[in-house]
């Protein structure tokens, strides 16, 4: 099997199965769309277990999928009140009668999540409590709606902030290694110098 495998969810939104080492069965999840049973069933078929649900914020395509898995969900906790409430995001897009309840299951604070192959960085800006995950083995990170490969995460929406989004630019992306290969929360991936190259939206928010 291929070390990452993508399913892109109806909403656009990326859901990655990662397994860092071939040799062993573990596998991890970052984020959980709504439409997450095609990763849930890939997982299955491969008889892997699941090491962490690792989300990288808490908007509903992101997080809506939790209430499908069993497992450790974690995330930064100051994301927990947006994992939990979709229905609010939701009304800021859709007009349409569509209930979705409250998620009442676990989240784990990823303050707790105790791993040697990920780093884990916090980088608000998007939402306050999003984060970025780092494999160090495998040379890629994962960076939900922080880093686009031809764009950036917006700030105006609930819990965001233009300002951090400027400190987490300096100061997260800016420290990742070059050679890292990004895989983004919506489109395709692509290394972190090319980033620094070709995404003028990124340029914008880089301290002189
Ligand atoms: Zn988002």
């Amino acid at each position: 099997m291929n070390t990452i495998n993508t399913f892109t969810s109806f909403t656009t939104s990326n859901c990655y199965v990662v397994q860092p080492d071939p040799q062993i069965d573990i596998c991890y999840v970052i984020d959980l769309p709504p439409d997450v049973e095609p990763a849930i069933e890939y997982i299955k078929d491969r008889n892997l277990s699941v090491g962490g649900y690792l989300l990288t914020h808490g908007h509903y395509d992101h997080a809506l999928g939790a209430p499908k898995v069993d497992g450790n969900i974690y995330l930064n906790m100051d994301d927990e009140f947006l994992a939990r409430n979709p229905q609010e995001q939701l009304s800021q897009f859709t007009n349409e009668e569509l209930l979705i309840e409250e998620y009442k299951g676990p989240l784990l604070n990823i303050e707790t999540f105790d791993n040697e192959v990920i780093k884990v960085y916090k980088n608000p800006g998007h939402t306050k409590g999003s984060i970025s995950y780092e494999f160090v083995e495998i040379g890629v990170v994962f960076t939900g709606d922080f880093v686009f490969s031809q764009g950036i995460g917006r700030t105006d929406l609930f819990s965001g902030s233009y300002e951090e989004m400027k400190d987490s630019v300096n100061n997260v992306f800016l420290s990742f290694d070059k050679g890292l290969e990004v895989f983004p929360g919506h489109g395709d991936s692509d290394t972190v110098s090319n980033i620094l190259n070709y995404n003028d939206y990124l340029k914008e928010f880089i301290d002189d």
